[in-house]
C-alpha cells in the first residue's frame, strides 16, 4: 500500500525535468514579436476568409508595417467596403515604368472542424509548419514583399524605378469589385506600370514554378424545352432526349482533351477543360419525382477553362452548333468571368523567352539566390493577372514555395518557416534586380 502512494510520487520527480526540458523546448519555436515569422503569423490571425472577409484589420496592419519601413501608402476605394491599399517605393528615376508587386486580401472559407489547428491562430508546429488559411495562397507573399524591402532598405539599397505593391480584395470570387476596378482607373494608369509580378503556387520539386498565362473561366448553362408527355410515350425532341444528345456531345469534346492530357501531349491547363457542374429537370413529388411524366424542361451547367491558345469564336460556334442548337428547341448562356484577349485581340501571354528583357531579368534575380525555374506554365485556375495581361502589359505569376505540399483552398493548408524566409531572401533579388532594369529606349515592352 504504502509502495503504490510512493510509487506516482518516484515517477513525478523522475519525469519532472523531462517535462521541463520539454517545455523549454517549445518555446524555443515562439520567435519574438519583432521577427518576420511573428508579422506573418499576425497577419495570418487576421479574418479575411469569404463569405465576410473583413478587410480593414488586413489593410491597417499592412499599412502599419510599410509605414514603419518609411514607405509611401494609400487606400482607394472604388466600392465601399472593398479597399485597395497601395504601397509606394519610389524610384530614384520615377519617369521609368514602375514595378506591381500584388497580393489578393482575401482567401477561400474553411471548414475549421476538419483543420488539426483552429485555421486563423497561425499554430507553428514543433517541425516548422504555420498553420492557416492563406498561408499558401496568398498572404505569404504580401508579407515577404514588405520584409525584402526591408531589408533591402537595412542595406542602403535604392531603387532606380518605382516599386508599388497593390493588396487587392475578393479576387478568390473574381475580382469584379478588386482588380477589375483598379487596373482601368486613373490611379492604375497613373502608376505606369511596366512589369507585374502576382500569385503563383507552390511546386513540390526544388524547382520555382512561374506561370505565364491564365486558363479563362466560362460559365455555360444550356436550356432544352420540349412537349411533355405520358412517361410511357415514346417521342421525339421531348427536353430530357434533347439534353442528353447534348450531354453526349460534350461529353465526346471533353474526352478528347482529356485524351491529350492522359497521352502526355498536352499539360491539363492547355486544354479546354469542360466538366458538368449541375443537372436540373423533373417534376418533383412528395416522394421525391414524378415518374410518369415527361418534363418540358432540362437544364444543365458546366464548368469550362478555355486557355488562351483557344479560340473562342470557335467554341462558341460549338457550342450554338452542337452543343445547343435551335433545331433541338436549346438555347444557351455564357458567363464570362475575365477577359480572354487584351485590347488589340491578342491572347493573354507573357513572352517567356529573350525578346522579353523583363523576363531574363527576372530569370537571372532567382539564379543569383541559388533558385531554377522549371519550364513555366499556364495557370489552371485564374489570378488577377489576366486583368493586367488585358491592359498589354507583361505579367508573371509566382509565389516563392519550393518542395511544398499544394494546399490552395485545402484543409490543413501551411508553409514551412523556412521556406517562408527562403522567400524573402528571392524577393530581395527579384524586387532590387528589376527596379534597377534600365533599358536605353525604356518604352513599355509589349506583352
Ligand atoms: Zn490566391
Amino acid at each position: 500500500m504504502a509502495n503504490q502512494q510512493i510509487l506516482p510520487l518516484l515517477l513525478l520527480a523522475l519525469y519532472t525535468p523531462f517535462l521541463l526540458s520539454a517545455n523549454l523546448a517549445e518555446s524555443s519555436y515562439e520567435e519574438n514579436d519583432d521577427s518576420p515569422i511573428a508579422r506573418f503569423r499576425q497577419y495570418l490571425r487576421i479574418n479575411t476568409a469569404h463569405p465576410n472577409p473583413d478587410y480593414a484589420p488586413a489593410v491597417s496592419f499592412l499599412k502599419t508595417q510599410a509605414l514603419s519601413i518609411s514607405l509611401q501608402t494609400r487606400v482607394l476605394e472604388f466600392v465601399p467596403s472593398k479597399p485597395v491599399l497601395l504601397v509606394t517605393w519610389p524610384g530614384s528615376n520615377p519617369s521609368l515604368p514602375s514595378v506591381l508587386l500584388n497580393s489578393h486580401m482575401d482567401s477561400v472559407p474553411v471548414e475549421p472542424e476538419k483543420w488539426v489547428h483552429p485555421p486563423f491562430s497561425a499554430i507553428r508546429s514543433p517541425d516548422g509548419k504555420i498553420f492557416a488559411r492563406g498561408a499558401q495562397d496568398d498572404k505569404c507573399i504580401a508579407v515577404q514583399y514588405l520584409e525584402a524591402i526591408r531589408n533591402l532598405k537595412a542595406k542602403n539599397f535604392k531603387p532606380t524605378r518605382t516599386v508599388h505593391i497593390s493588396y487587392v480584395p475578393d479576387e478568390e470570387i473574381g475580382g469584379f469589385d478588386g482588380a477589375a476596378k483598379f487596373v482601368p482607373s486613373k490611379e492604375f494608369e497613373e502608376l505606369n506600370v511596366g512589369f507585374y509580378l502576382d500569385e503563383g503556387q507552390a511546386s513540390v520539386t526544388d524547382e520555382f514554378r512561374v506561370f505565364y498565362a491564365d486558363r479563362s473561366p466560362w460559365q455555360l448553362v444550356i436550356k432544352a424545352m420540349g412537349e411533355p408527355g405520358h412517361g410511357s410515350r415514346m417521342y421525339d425532341n421531348s427536353a430530357m432526349e434533347n439534353m442528353m444528345k447534348s450531354v453526349e456531345a460534350i461529353s465526346k469534346f471533353r474526352e478528347s482533351q482529356f485524351n491529350k492530357v492522359k497521352a502526355g501531349m498536352a499539360a491539363n491547363s492547355e486544354v479546354i477543360s469542360v466538366n458538368p457542374v449541375y443537372v436540373k429537370a423533373g417534376i418533383p413529388s412528395t416522394t421525391g419525382f414524378v415518374m410518369n411524366m415527361q418534363p418540358s424542361e432540362a437544364e444543365a451547367g458546366f464548368d469550362c477553362r478555355l486557355p488562351p491558345t483557344a479560340d473562342p469564336d470557335l467554341l462558341k460556334k460549338r457550342i450554338a452548333e452542337e452543343w445547343a442548337p435551335d433545331i433541338r428547341k436549346m438555347t444557351y448562356r455564357i458567363t464570362q468571368t475575365g477577359p480572354i484577349r487584351d485590347h488589340k485581340g491578342r491572347p493573354l501571354m507573357t513572352r517567356t523567352d529573350e525578346s522579353n528583357p523583363w523576363w531574363s531579368v527576372f530569370n537571372q534575380a532567382i539564379a543569383a539566390v541559388g533558385g531554377k525555374l522549371a519550364k513555366p506554365e499556364i495557370l489552371s485556375s485564374t489570378s488577377d493577372s489576366r486583368y493586367i495581361r488585358q491592359m498589354g502589359i507583361p505579367a508573371l505569376g509566382f509565389s516563392p514555395m519550393t518542395n511544398t505540399p499544394i494546399l490552395l483552398h485545402d484543409h490543413n493548408e501551411f508553409l514551412q518557416d523556412k521556406v517562408f524566409l527562403k522567400g524573402i531572401e528571392v524577393y530581395e533579388s527579384i524586387i532590387s534586380s528589376l527596379s534597377s532594369f534600365t533599358q536605353e529606349s525604356d518604352q513599355r515592352p509589349a506583352l
